[in-house]
């Protein structure tokens, strides 16, 4: 099941994406619910509610503009630096090293603020060259919480996982590597591209299927995800270590080899650039980059 946010009429409205990719059912949500996108399915899932109750008309996705599927996060969105080996040795010499290969003995967590959430097809606002001349793409593969718990086994993740998305966890190098911790670099207004829309987990196969980036078509990220450092049962077991997470909370897993900044000399975006990443089994998030006046 594709479960996807979207304004209809004028309307913020929840629905389910046919196999076709061609129309959507509505979901008919209590008042308010919609707004919060997926998260409100989540919710009515995880409380074991009737899904197929809420079903409604049937509606053309070129009638639609599609959302984040979660506009607005709960909270900050859970990220995961350097997780792919060929990712870590293209970084071995930049960031955090502590050991010869570049690869973390902990996954390195980070966050980004719920605010840098914008939709596919939205554009990226890059900063004045002041605030940062070094922006960077990083395509990633995101988990969308279902149930919530802490100190959850990496045996028992299953129970907790609701689906997977993509986002873009665009990031200011220049500025992530001045501040040491990540959160500014990360977080710029309209830096984490979200979507198209959510895959439930029982129809996805998240062990092993492909991350691909393109700049202005050409290929720069190819990963797959059996290369992870850290799997996901073993990310949702660390991130949740005396810390309960919460339905609809989000997980980026890390990005793939091929980042711009892996290249030398580095290959940053400018104005104009596009770039489109897409995950077998989700779909494709594409999204141009603009320059602010
Ligand atoms: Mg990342």
């Amino acid at each position: 099941m594709k479960i996807a946010t979207f304004v209809f009429k004028d309307q913020r409205r929840v629905g389910i994406v046919a196999n076709d990719g061609e129309s959507l059912t509505l979901l008919e949500l209590p008042a308010g619910e919609s707004h919060r996108g997926v998260s409100a399915v989540v919710d009515l899932m995880v409380n074991n509610g009737d899904l197929e109750a809420s079903f409604g008309e049937t509606v053309s996705l070129s009638d639609v503009r599609l959302l984040a599927p979660i506009p607005r996060p709960a909270r900050n969105i859970i990220c995961v630096g350097r997780n792919y080996h060929e990712h870590a040795r293209e970084l071995a010499d930049s960031v955090f090293k502590d050991n010869d290969s570049g690869e973390p003995r902990w996954p390195i967590v980070f966050s980004k603020l719920p605010e840098t959430v914008i939709a596919h097809g939205d554009p990226v606002m890059l900063p004045p060259a002041s605030v940062s001349s070094q922006i960077d793409y990083e395509a990633e593969l995101a988990v969308i919480i279902g149930k919530g718990g802490s100190n959850i086994q990496p045996e028992d993740v299953k129970d907790h996982i609701f689906g997977y998305t993509i986002v873009n966890d665009v990031t200011a190098r220049d500025v992530q590597m001045r501040h040491k911790q990540w959160l500014l670099g990360k977080s710029f207004d309209t830096f984490c591209p979200m979507g198209p829309w959510v895959v439930s987990a029982d129809e996805f196969v998240a062990e092993d299927t492909r991350v691909r980036c393109w700049v202005n078509d050409e290929l720069r990220q190819d990963g797959l995800t059996r290369d992870l450092i850290f799997d996901i049962p073993t990310l949702i077991a660390h991130c949740s270590r005396g810390i309960t997470l919460i339905p609809g909370d989000i997980i980026a897993t890390g990005t793939p080899a091929g980042v711009g900044m892996g290249f030398d000399p580095p290959r940053f975006l400018k104005a104009g650039d596009r770039v489109r990443i897409e995950i077998d089994g989700i779909g494709t998030l594409e999204n141009t980059f603009v320059g602010k006046d």
